[in-house]
């Protein structure tokens, strides 16, 4: 990954239902770093979801390697952690490197089996490139109204729209826009989550 790369998600994906073991196979993967807020739940939520705890689950047994890495407090990442059946830690001071090699080291992979999977693209995906991973950034699941998110929101957008990527909020997004789930039916329904979003490698 070239330094000037470091903030290009490899792939966007709108959920991380998105990441299925068919996925990881076609990307060469064996493991998930995983950030929690706006990711796998909603921003500050303790909301059961089970859904995101199955999705969790059968990955695990599908026999890949998972890890929550969180800029959370310690507590929180330990509560969610605990819940999801997951090791991880909080306060991971992303985007800095020392958490994601201590990541790296818990699911015992190399860099480049492995990806970080975030909502930001200043913590999550550019601490993943820079650790030389794979990185999917997907949608956030909330918006959370704090001024300074607001505004990494709209710089995160300036960037992606570098890269070919349309990555307006939810609420403003519109028919013109590009899809981001296939029809239930008819010939995208195979379509591979990477062709979805503009360029990709
Ligand atoms: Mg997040």
């Amino acid at each position: 990954m070239s330094r000037t790369h470091l903030l290009r998600p490899r792939v966007i994906l709108p959920h991380i239902h998105d990441i299925t073991p068919d996925f990881m196979e076609a990307h060469g993967l064996k493991g998930l770093l995983l950030d929690l807020d706006n990711t796998l739940i909603p921003y500050g939520s303790y909301e059961e979801r089970t859904d995101v705890t199955a999705w969790a689950r059968d990955l695990q047994t599908a026999g890949y390697a998972l890890y929550l890495l969180s800029n959370a407090t310690r507590e929180r990442a330990r509560i969610w952690a605990q819940r999801l059946g997951l090791p991880g830690v909080g306060l991971a001071g992303k985007p800095f490197a020392r958490e994601y090699r201590r990541g790296l080291s818990a699911v015992g992979l190399p860099a480049h089996q492995v990806a970080m999977v975030g909502d930001q693209l200043f913590t999550d995906v550019l601490g993943g490139n820079w650790s030389g991973m794979f990185t999917v950034m997907v949608r956030p699941i909330s918006d959370n109204a704090l001024p300074h998110t607001r505004l990494t929101r709209r710089l995160e957008r300036l960037v992606l729209k570098r890269y070919g990527h349309d990555w307006a909020p939810r609420k403003a997004r519109t028919g013109t826009d590009t899809p981001l789930t296939p029809p239930p039916e008819g010939p995208d329904a195979t379509i591979n989550p990477d062709s979805r979003h503009g360029r990709n490698d």
